[in-house]
């Protein structure tokens, strides 16, 4: 027996948008039954786009980057006595030619960790001077396209990436903005794999061990490096503000030993992202952009002052917070199935039209998530009944929720909608089982649009040299 087979049945009902507004897209309400998002009912959205389809709230994301970039500037404002401060989008949450277009409207930059992602905002449009690059084993293509076109920043993330930038620089005959990405030692967030600033895991230079300290000596020496700063990220998925205000005082404190030792300024520092947000009813409200940056602040001030340093320029990169609650999935249920406990009881195998491919979170990190129906509301339903939600996959850890209570009379046609699979869920996706990845539809004001448009069969036999 699971845990949750102890817990009565009713217990493990998904939270309504006016109960947890926080996991929830902004517009997410019921009129009749039936879930709305943008404007328009999540059932004509089937009807009309089929399924599984991310649905996301545009105007929801637009006001959480919106947030993120008003909070940093408040916070970080010069006439606080602060040298400003700006946000930085994680592109690798989720990203399309309108996402990048939308946080960038909203005053934010865009990080990126890969070719695909600077090629991406490169020809959304993204002014380099507002795009960076992150990443643990950059090619020397993703270094060189980035100094061609002139890019904000490159975080440095090893000693071999000090040659190699300087190398590619000097052959383009350019100064390379680079900032070094420190390991503080600090270890936070949901899950081992997602924890990034502990000693033992591939992520930064490490400060116990003086890697950082060479790093930054060795960029100051060289001739076509011009550092620009220092970054920290501690991990994903992390709640209050305590991490974070850590890892910023363990970056100032190591900005004064670079003034005194190397008598090198440090103008800027990058605090990462990793805001963590709710995906069920047993996850706590999240940290807000404006406590956050409050709390950051605060403590910059202190550390400079305490060091007699001036204060440098701020930067966050939220991913997650930005995009996860602003986006549901939406699977048209199939077959349900009872199967009989050893212990005795059943458990009803509810299964979707999706499933690991689209949603790998849970069987990456055992992550949990909440679902309801969209086309009838479950507070109406005579009896509930616990559920176990599964994928089409090939795999009998093709779970998207172990337990969740849904109407007894779950059939199919009718449609799961799953909340806050807005970030890490469509760009993590997979073509396993030769499935074809959903679109991303964009939803505002009564009309829907797709951000990225569904793959069919024929963009995956397309590379199939075989099929020629
Ligand atoms: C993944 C990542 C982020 C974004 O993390 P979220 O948890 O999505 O906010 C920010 N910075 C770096 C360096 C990252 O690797």
């Amino acid at each position: 027996m699971s845990e949750a087979d102890s817990v009565p049945v009713g217990t493990l009902t998904c939270p309504t948008p006016d109960e947890r507004p926080d996991l929830w897209p902004w517009s997410a309400a019921r009129e009749g039954g039936v879930l709305r998002l943008g404007g328009g009912d999540l059932t004509a959205v089937a009807a009309d786009f089929g399924t599984p389809t991310f649905v996301l709230d545009v105007e929801a994301m637009r006001g959480r980057a919106r947030v993120w970039a008003s909070a940093m500037a408040e916070e970080f404002w010069d006439g606080y006595g602060m040298n400003g401060g700006d946000a930085f989008y994680a592109g690798k949450a989720f990203l399309s030619a309108d996402v990048a277009r939308l946080v960038v409207a909203e005053g934010l930059g865009v990080d990126t960790a890969s070719l695909g992602e600077l090629t991406l905002a490169l020809r959304a449009g993204v002014d380099p001077e507002r795009i960076g690059l992150h990443g643990n084993n950059k090619s020397d293509e993703e270094i060189r396209l980035a100094l061609e076109l002139g890019i904000h920043r490159i975080f440095i993330d090893s000693m071999d990436e000090v040659r190699q930038i300087e190398r590619i620089a000097a052959s383009l005959g350019v100064s390379a903005p680079v900032m070094v990405r420190l390991k503080s030692g600090i270890h936070a967030g949901g899950n081992e794999y997602i924890a990034t600033a502990h000693e033992d895991q591939k992520f930064g230079l490490s400060l116990a061990t003086g890697q950082a300290y060479e790093a930054v000596a060795a960029i100051k020496d060289a001739a076509h490096l011009d550092f620009r700063g220092l970054h920290s990220h501690i991990g994903s998925q992390i709640f209050g503000t305590e991490a974070f205000t850590e890892a910023a005082r363990i970056v100032v404190d190591f900005a004064a030993r670079l003034k005194a030792e190397l008598d090198l300024e440090v103008p800027a520092i990058d605090l990462g992202g990793g805001v963590g947000i709710a995906y069920t009813a047993q996850d706590p409200e999240p940290t807000s952009p404006v406590e956050l940056a409050r709390a950051l602040a605060g403590v910059v001030r202190e550390r400079c002052a305490h060091h007699g340093l001036p204060i440098p320029h701020v930067s966050v990169e939220p991913g997650r917070s930005i995009v996860g609650p602003a986006m549901v999935m939406l699977y048209r249920v199939g077959v349900v199935k009872d199967i009989s406990l050893e212990g005795g009881g059943v458990r009803r195998y509810v299964a979707i039209d999706g499933g690991m491919s689209d949603n790998i979170r849970p069987v990456l990190y055992g992550a949990a998530y909440t679902a309801t129906l969209a086309n009838r509301d479950p507070e109406q339903a005579l009896e509930l009944a616990r559920c176990r939600i599964v994928g089409k996959h090939c795999e009998s850890g093709d779970i998207i929720i172990r337990d969740i209570d849904l109407p007894a009379d779950i059939a199919a046609g009718d449609l799961l909608v799953v909340p806050a699979v807005g970030a890490y869920g469509y760009s993590m996706a997979s073509n396993y089982n030769m499935a074809t990845k959903p679109g991303v539809l964009a939803v505002e004001d009564g009309a829907a649009r797709w951000f990225i448009r569904p793959q069919t069969v024929d963009h995956l036999l397309a590379l199939d040299a075989g099929l020629e």
